[in-house]
């Protein structure tokens, strides 16, 4: 599986390379679904934006779900003084983005750089400094241009409702750890187009009809709600596992969630990852994740008849600067391409 986990991170890091927060993935699908076909896939893009494509195979269908979309935040307020108030896109935190780079992205096409502060931020100066709790209302974009006030950012085209992308700070280390933000879950992306790549070399014989829905609002929660083809009878969303106190999960392992905030996976698709996992030789771990929703609750809700199971990678501090690890993308493309041919 080794050329197919290489494809799986070298893919990961082009798509972590295109800025897509929630709401604003036109380029990132585009490129997703260009991906596919290069694999020789029939990929369509929904109305809604997300990239459904059609692996083959005969019988029941399975349909793997990733999200595109990522955390980010838009511009709320041109400030007085010249900044941005931005109020984020998905669960964004700002004690997370706080004196992280961003590119703010005009209707009129330009893009201009800044970096999210803390309102006064030098230390120097901010008596509080240590001491005022982070909000997007404590913190604020610097842009990096000459302005003072609204009306200089209102003459840059910067207006309310544009979108603000924070750096990646996408790096493999020698070691094989994989940090960036935004891993959840272009990581599962990745993971997916090497997994195809690995069909499309005949390296995985698909014992079902199978699919995959590259989403794109799942940080907002309905990236799942639609699109299921017909006669899919099993979703299984492909997103990051979780890695933390109480859990046994690592970055190096495939994670089985049993049960998130949404309540429990279904019995016998959990039962049957895990026996793909034992067969597939996978170092994997099954765990009960306390805060988390994922693409294929959506899915239900939209009200779709199916099972459903969630897997993904190990990632360490979700939602902030996140790492995984290349045997982690190994254990998962391991499990997936046993449990396809199952
Ligand atoms: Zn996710």
């Amino acid at each position: 599986m080794k050329k197919y986990t290489d494809t799986a991170v070298s893919k990961t890091l082009e798509l972590l390379a295109i800025d897509s927060p929630t709401g604003f993935c036109s380029r990132a699908a585009a490129w997703v679904k260009a991906e596919f076909e290069k694999l020789g896939f029939d990929a369509r893009m929904t109305t809604k934006g997300g990239v459904l494509v059609d692996f083959g195979g005969e019988g029941d269908g399975l349909l793997l779900e990733a999200h595109a979309d990522t955390l980010g935040a838009m511009v709320a307020e041109v400030k007085g003084n010249g900044r941005l108030r931005v109020s984020p896109l998905g669960g964004m935190r700002a004690e997370n983005g706080e004196t992280e780079n961003v590119r703010v992205y005009t209707r009129c096409g330009k893009i201009y750089e800044g970096t999210l502060q803390l309102c006064n931020a030098s230390v120097h100066v901010n008596s509080d400094y240590g001491t005022v709790s982070r909000s997007f209302d404590t913190t604020e974009v610097l842009l990096d241009e000459d302005v003072k006030d609204a009306s200089s950012v209102r003459g840059l085209g910067i207006e309310v409702g544009d979108i603000v992308c924070f750096d990646t700070r996408a790096h493999v280390t020698e070691s094989g750890y994989i940090k960036s933000r935004f891993l959840d879950d272009k990581l599962s992306v990745g993971i997916l187009l090497g997994l195809a790549e690995a069909i499309a070399d005949g390296e995985c014989t698909l014992k079902r009809r199978v699919y995959a829905h590259i989403t794109v609002y799942e940080e907002v929660g309905h990236g799942g709600s639609a699109s299921v083809p017909a006669g899919v009878t099993e979703a299984i969303s492909v997103d990051m596992g979780c890695v933390g106190d109480g859990l046994s999960c690592t970055e190096r392992m495939v994670s089985i969630c049993a049960k998130d905030s949404g309540g429990p996976y279904s019995y016998d698709v959990v039962g049957t990852l895990i026996e793909a996992a034992k067969v597939s030789g996978a170092e994997y771990a099954v765990d009960v994740y306390p805060h988390y929703g994922s693409d294929v609750e959506a899915t239900l809700r939209g009200g779709a008849d199916i099972r459903h199971g969630l897997i993904g990678a190990g990632v360490y501090a979700s939602h902030g600067y996140e790492r995984s690890h290349v045997e982690g993308v190994a254990n998962t493309l391991k499990l997936l391409k046993a449990y396809l041919e199952m």
